[in-house]
């Protein structure tokens, strides 16, 4: 049984607690300031924001929004926690008791539980491996607001953790309250596993991977613990409680404490904040300032847009996308099946090959979209091939401007149009039939199969302009005379 804790950032612009900068590329120590350093006598203020996207994740993923919460001290020390506390929340977590559903491999939906979401502070950065005596300590993490989603150990394999994961960050990212940039540490993840032996009824106890920060990461980690413990449970041991490291070199996973010395964090209420109440008006104005979930969308796109799942489904799983591709549909001056089917085509192959190989998100592709709707309709029309349509788009890509785009459009819609001409097309026909012979000679003698060699010489020879259906209703008349 695995169960995950995934840390998320707020993309708030200020602090949890303080009105310091949350910017991760400031230089060390630049945003600090008496609260987040736990200078005496400092007050923190809550940060309305903070409960805001928190409610938002919570809704998002089912839960019971409690009206009536408080926050806790979680005390320890650390060097890069100049307060020797945390300021979080411990038995009235904010949002409790949701779910969310998951895609398997084989397309069943499976139900995973959300146990709680609750706020906390982030701690600062020791950084060791500047110098080889020394470590250096930057506080600008100091104070910065996190939620800890927890699941329930409902998850059996890797696949469902990778889905899990990937679905919360899908959510986090469509509600904007998080970036989810793993690298950066704006996402991090602690993974629990425990198993239970073929045939029995008790779970086995439970160890903790810590701080794993890719989606390889938390498959292989898992995977990794799940041989270990099955090794100690067939040796005839038992697994005892650990903290555990992923070690990603040699793919290993290795204790660092036992539960005997596990923190004892001595949780008690913070008393410089006041109770956190949540108004019935709060909570529905922002409920209805949600945008469109993923699963939903996706629903809707394959109803709208006559989208195939899978196509849908790839579309809608980045929030901008979707959009671009609705803002594409809007533009088609024919709103059907075929249309939609094109336009779909055209922003999921080549729109996102462009995106990939500049390495830029679908907000900085240079096409605006009434471009793309514009080929596609140009393909739907009959007036250039789906070939011809690829030429078009990649040329439009060197266009400066939106009006020079749309000139080079209409330029090269003109001079790549296909050649419906029957005349035209039957000499192109007639010069292949007269310079291939010994093809023509085998075709006539019933080896039909090279029908295909004859489209592939004429299309060549139009250079991809000749309408196909033309083409093929020619050959078929003068091969078969
Ligand atoms: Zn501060």
């Amino acid at each position: 049984m695995i169960g995950l804790e995934i840390h998320a950032q707020m993309k708030t612009n200020t602090k949890a607690f303080c009105r310091c900068s949350t910017d991760f590329h400031s230089s060390p120590n630049s945003n600090v300031c008496p609260v987040c350093l736990g200078y005496p006598g400092c007050l923190p203020v809550l940060n309305e924001k903070l409960i805001e996207f928190t409610i938002k994740m919570g809704i998002a993923t089912n839960c019971t929004i409690r009206s009536n919460s408080i926050f806790a001290r979680k005390n320890y020390f650390y060097p890069d926690l100049t307060k020797g506390y945390q300021i979080t929340q411990f038995d009235t977590p904010l949002c409790y008791e949701g779910h969310i559903n998951i895609k398997l491999k084989n397309k069943e939906t499976k139900k995973i539980g959300i146990t709680r979401i609750h706020i906390e502070e982030d701690a600062g950065k020791s950084i060791h491996d500047f110098h080889d005596d020394e470590t250096l300590i930057d506080f600008n993490r100091c104070g910065v607001p996190l939620i800890e989603i927890v699941s329930e150990p409902d998850m059996n394999s890797t696949d469902e953790a990778h889905q899990y994961l990937s679905k919360i960050k899908q959510t986090l990212i469509y509600l904007e309250i998080n970036d989810g940039n793993m690298e950066e540490g704006s996402l991090r993840c602690d993974a629990n596993i425990s198993l239970r032996l073929k045939g029995t009824e008790t779970l086995g106890t439970r160890t903790e991977i810590k701080n794993l920060n890719s989606f390889k990461n938390v498959s292989d980690a898992i995977e990794a613990e799940i041989k270990r413990q099955t090794s100690v449970l067939e040796s005839g041991e038992k697994v005892s409680y650990h903290t555990m490291t992923y070690n990603a070199k040699d793919k290993t996973t290795a204790a660092t404490r036992t539960k005997e010395e596990a923190h004892d964090y001595r949780y008690f209420p913070e008393p410089d904040l006041v109770k956190l109440k949540i108004s019935e008006d709060w909570l529905r104005k922002v409920a209805d300032n949600l945008p469109e979930f993923p699963d939903k969308r996706r629903d809707r796109f394959m109803k709208d847009y006559f989208l195939p799942e899978s196509d849908s489904e790839e579309i809608t799983h980045d929030r901008k996308f979707a959009d671009y591709f609705e803002n594409v549909a809007v533009n088609l001056s024919d709103k059907n099946e075929r249309s939609f089917r094109t336009a779909s085509n055209i922003v999921r192959a080549e729109v996102r090959k462009v995106m990939n190989e500049k390495k830029i998100g679908i907000n900085e592709f240079p096409l605006p979209a009434k471009a793309i709707a514009m080929i596609a309709d140009s393909v739907n029309s009959g007036k250039v091939s789906i070939t011809a349509s690829k030429e078009i788009f990649t040329l439009m890509l060197s266009g400066k401007s939106e009006e020079e785009m749309l000139s080079i459009f209409r330029e090269s819609e003109k001079n790549l149009s296909i050649v419906s001409d029957t005349s035209e097309i039957e000499s192109i026909v007639k010069k292949i039939i007269d310079t291939n012979p010994e093809e023509t000679q085998r075709y006539k003698s019933g080896e039909k199969k090279l029908a295909g060699f004859f489209v592939g010489k004429v299309m060549q020879e139009s250079k991809g302009k000749a309408n196909p259906k033309i083409v093929n209703e020619l050959l078929i008349k003068l091969l078969e005379v």
